[in-house]
């Protein structure tokens, strides 16, 4: 089973290749539906992944420009608002970014660019580009547990959004390279907003990104149908939805025992992105 037409890979679908090659054949090449729960109690993880969104809805109400207080009165749910009072004191852009009026700020933003003949996306939930030339991205992180940083530093997403920032470059940048020792990306929590992870982009790492990514993508894109093996974590499988497909059990696991590292959500981050709303950029 070859890859669809225009199919593009993502941070989402680069780390299920990673945690589980017969998972990236199920969702991408099969394109099967998720026929079962991803984690116990059904009704928490909805409202956990409901809260999410709303969540990142709300940030975005904000860039556009809605009152303070208008977008604090839509959030029903005391953790949200919790959450939402919290991004209003800790400010993170500020926190971040310095003086928000010198940056170029895009907000839930989606690049596009290619690599070794396959298209790669991701999408950000905050891109600012100082006049300098200095990038910031953040990324907000609604996991009911502080994720470790060196999980974070695993994740495919710390290589994927800084690399593809950089390979756009002067396409966000006014026409100017960007340096990778001049970005950063920041992941919030609300659920811990004075505990951010702080990871700075390097030349080096720019390199190694590339490289990594780049055996990455040509591998799958190679690869037979025997190719996709399971994974060996059984650990996975029991908050992996795609279980029955794979024999390996038939209930979920508890929402409590989820790891920190696996409440990232990022299936429906390929589902939201806007395929025709995307920046394309050629490099
Ligand atoms: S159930 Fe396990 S083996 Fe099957 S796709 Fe999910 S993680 Fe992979």
């Amino acid at each position: 089973m070859s890859l669809p037409t225009g199919f593009r890979f993502s941070q989402a679908s680069l780390q299920d290749y990673v945690d589980c090659p017969r998972r990236f054949q199920l969702r991408y090449l099969a394109a099967l539906q998720w026929p079962a729960v991803e984690a116990e109690p059904i009704e928490r993880n909805e409202q956990r992944m409901a809260l999410g969104e709303a969540f990142h809805r709300m940030v975005q109400q904000w860039f556009l420009g809605l009152p303070d207080d208008a977008i604090s009165r839509a959030a029903s749910d005391p953790d949200l608002l919790r959450w939402w009072q919290g991004f209003l004191a800790y400010h993170p852009v500020s926190s971040f970014c310095g003086d928000a009026e010198d940056t170029t700020i895009r907000s839930e933003y989606t690049l596009d660019g290619e690599l070794v003949g396959h298209r790669l996306v991701a999408k950000y939930d905050f891109l600012g580009v100082s006049g300098a030339g200095k990038v910031t991205i953040l990324d907000w992180k609604t996991s009911m547990k502080r994720t470790p940083n060196d999980a974070l530093h695993a994740r495919l997403q710390t290589r994927v959004y800084p690399f593809l920032a950089v390979q756009a470059g002067a396409y966000l940048n006014k026409g100017d390279a960007i340096n990778p020792d001049d970005v950063e990306l920041v992941y919030w929590f609300p659920e811990s907003p004075l505990a951010p992870a702080r990871m700075r982009y390097s030349t080096t790492q720019y390199e190694a990104d590339g490289d990594y990514l780049a055996d990455l993508i040509k591998r799958i894109a190679v690869s037979d149908d025997s190719d996709f093996w399971m994974t060996q974590d059984r650990d996975r499988c029991r908050f992996c939805v795609y279980r029955s497909y794979c024999d390996r059990g038939t209930s979920a696991g508890n929402l409590d025992e989820l790891a920190a590292e696996w409440q990232f959500n990022e299936s429906s981050e390929d589902i939201d992105i806007d395929f025709e709303q995307i920046a394309e950029i050629a490099f």
